[in-house]
This record gives structure tokens, sequence and C-alpha cells, in this order.
């Protein structure tokens, strides 16, 4: 199965393709890790995506394309690939199409409200990183980690108005590319417009898709 995943941020994208991973026996690569692995090496390349990274723009399309060939001639990806945050630009879909057959392209399609009461409400542990949720998944003291007993904090751009501009640059980058796989008959949309909905009933919907994108093979 060799599948994208198109989600905003905070549509709790990662969570569904770790899971999906395990199950598919595939790999989920992200190829904003890709880019981060080189920033942390200090490598040529991560040298030059940091600036962008930094700013917050996107990384030229050959530096991605590189990073993303080699990792996909490991052995790992011969069964197939989630890939997450790629492609961005239609030259990013174009190069996918010239090289591999993509099955599915999954939307997730989260209203902007629930987005922003997930993430508003999101916590982290300034000591071990793990994440909460003051709705969904609240620690069981007040601002304390359950882990490690360290303080919780929001992020910085977690805050309502930066979410607000978060969405308008996903949604611009993104519309020209869910009509690109629409218009190819490859886009599934997944609807997840409850914030309390378990994961595993998004991940399930996903497979019930894969299963019929089987069948009609
Ligand atoms: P992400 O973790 O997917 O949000 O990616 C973090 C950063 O890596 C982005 O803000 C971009 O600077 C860069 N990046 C990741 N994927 C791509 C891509 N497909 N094209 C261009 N830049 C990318």
């Amino acid at each position: 199965m060799r599948m994208l995943i198109f989600g905003p941020p905070g549509s709790g994208k990662g969570t569904y393709a770790s899971r999906l991973m395990s199950i598919l026996s595939v790999p989920h690569i992200s190829t904003g890790d890709l880019v981060r692995e080189e920033i942390k090496r200090g490598s040529e390349v991560g040298i030059v995506a940091k600036q962008y990274v930094e700013r917050g723009e996107l990384v030229p399309d050959k530096i991605i394309i590189d990073l993303l060939t080699e990792r996909l001639q490991k052995p790992d990806a011969e069964r197939g690939f989630i890939l997450d945050g790629f492609p961005r630009t239609i030259n990013q879909a174009m190069f996918l199409e010239e090289n591999f057959k993509i099955d599915l392209v999954i939307n997730l399609v989260v209203p902007d409200e629930v987005i922003i009461q997930r993430l508003s409400n999101r916590l982290i542990c300034k000591r071990c990183g793990a994440i909460y949720n003051r709705l969904t998944l609240p620690p069981k003291v007040d601002e304390i980690c359950d882990i490690c007993g360290g303080e919780l904090y929001q992020r910085e751009d977690d805050r309502p108005e930066v979410i607000k501009a978060r969405l308008k640059v996903y949604r611009e980058n993104t519309e020209p590319l869910i009509n690109y796989y629409r218009e190819r008959g490859l886009l599934r949309d997944v609807y997840c417009n409850d914030l309390m909905t378990p994961p595993d009933i998004i991940v399930r919907k996903i497979l019930e898709i894969i299963e019929e994108i089987k069948s009609e093979k």
C-alpha cells in the first residue's frame, strides 16, 4: 500500500499514521522528520534547509525530493509507505506520479473549531515532552505531568490567533494538491467532526477504505 495522508495541524495525523504503520507493516515517512534529522546531523543539506525551516518556509523541492528518494530506497519501503508532509507542491506531486504508483490519498477533514479547541487545550511537559489535553486527556494533578512530575506548558504557537494563521497557511498550500488528487480519483475524505472521537475509530475508517480499494482491483 502506497498511501499519502493530508490533514491540518492538530488533526491527529501523526497518531493515525503511526497506528496504520504497525497494522499495515509499512513505514510512516515524514519529510519534516527527514529534514529535522539532517539539521540535527549538521550536514550540508541540513545547514541549507535550516534557514527555510526557521522562517516557516518550504525547503526547495530538489532538497526534499533527494532526501525522500534516498529514504524510499531503503528495503522497508519496498512493500509500500505512508507519506506524511509530502507532497507540498505540485512539482513534488509530479515527481511522485512519475516514480511511484500511489494507491490512495487520505484527506482528513476537520472543522477549524475542532482544531482550535484541541490545540488551544494542548499541554506539554517541560521535562519529558509528554502531551496532555485539558479536555480529552487531562493530567491527574493540574498542570503537573503524570509521568515525571514536570511542569506542563502551552506551546507559543498553540494560541487561538496563531492556530488560525497556521490553518490558513495549511489550507492555501494544500488546496491545489487536494484538487490534483481528487481529479485523479485517488483522494478519499475522512471526516473527524468531533473532538472526542477516539483515534481507533478514525483508523478503522481508513482501514475500511483500504479494503474497498483492494477489492476494486
Ligand atoms: P512538518 O514537520 O511536516 O511540519 O515540516 C517541518 C518543516 O520542514 C516545514 O515547515 C518545511 O520547512 C519543511 N518541509 C517538510 N516537508 C516538506 C516538503 N514536502 N516540502 C518542502 N518543505 C518541507
